[in-house]
């Protein structure tokens, strides 16, 4: 086995997942958090939690810790600390896996407006609701992008959030405070219940939120999907936990 610890980037399902399968297998692993959500779900093993402070932080930290490898399992909207980490690794010649579930794809059923960026979605939501009086929008971007909304005043917004929201909040809006997995049944009733006409989303990806897509689906309620940031060129990715596992193995614990 390697000297130091990986140093596996988290705060999604598949970070909690192979941190437990690299503590089963005895490999020496340190989680990181950002410390965003109040009362996060904590991975097995060593966790840190808090931002190291910039790339010059981040390469400080590794230096201290004897880190071995990176493995960067962040969400896929995370992308400053994606290029840290990528900067970092390329500066101290470190191997750098990414490890990101795959994309949503749309199914002939689905009724997807795919814009760039957050700003893009924003502006869709803007142009719909010029057009369609007391447009009735379900945000799930998360908190740290309601802000991009706040000048929207002629719809209505039901906002899902796991924490509330700290910035500026569109006119007319509601929080929904809850945390996923959720179901086909719950979220067909939330977009029936709330007269949903749109809803928003990240192209986050994985099975733990789906159900509202297919349930838009169903329900022809139209979706304003927002893809996926571009990633950086250095590093290795791979789309699963068991095919992580499989990098470490070949790159970082010697087979
Ligand atoms: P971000 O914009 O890429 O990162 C902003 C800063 O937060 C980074 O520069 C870093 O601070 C700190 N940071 C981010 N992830 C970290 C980690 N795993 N460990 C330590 N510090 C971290 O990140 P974000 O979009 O705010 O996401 C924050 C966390 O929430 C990530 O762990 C991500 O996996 C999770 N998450 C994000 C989303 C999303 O939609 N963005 C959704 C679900 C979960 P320093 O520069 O000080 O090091």
């Amino acid at each position: 086995m390697s000297d130091g610890p990986i140093l596996l980037l988290g705060g999604t399902g598949e970070a909690r997942a192979l941190a437990e399968r690299l503590v089963a297998a005895d490999i020496a692993v340190i989680s990181s958090l950002a410390g965003r959500v109040r009362d996060p779900r904590l991975p097995v093993g060593d966790v840190r939690i808090g931002g190291f402070g910039g790339v010059d932080g981040l390469a400080d930290w590794i230096r201290t810790h004897h880190v071995v490898g990176v493995v960067d399992a962040t969400h896929p909207f995370a992308t400053t600390m994606t290029y840290h980490a990528a900067t970092v690794a390329d500066r101290m010649d470190l191997p750098l896996l990414r490890v990101r579930r795959p994309a949503w794809t749309p199914t002939a059923d689905d009724s997807w407006v795919a814009v760039p960026d957050m700003r893009a979605a924003a502006r869709e939501i803007e142009s719909r609701a010029a057009r369609q009086r007391a447009l009735r929008v379900f945000l799930t971007t998360g908190r740290q992008d309601v802000g991009v909304f706040a000048g929207i005043t002629d719809a209505a917004f039901l906002i899902r959030v796991v924490d509330p929201p700290t910035s500026d909040l569109p006119a007319h809006h509601r929080i929904l405070r809850s945390r996923g997995p959720y179901d086909l049944s719950s979220e067909r009733e939330l977009l029936r219940a709330n007269e949903i006409d749109v809803l928003v989303t990240k192209n986050s990806g994985g099975e733990l939120t789906r159900a509202k897509l297919t349930a838009a689906a169903g329900l022809g309620v139209d979706v304003v999907m927002v893809d996926r940031p571009a990633e950086p060129a250095s590093g290795d990715s791979v789309d699963s936990v068991a095919a992580a596992i499989d990098w470490v193995h070949d790159h970082l614990t010697g087979g």
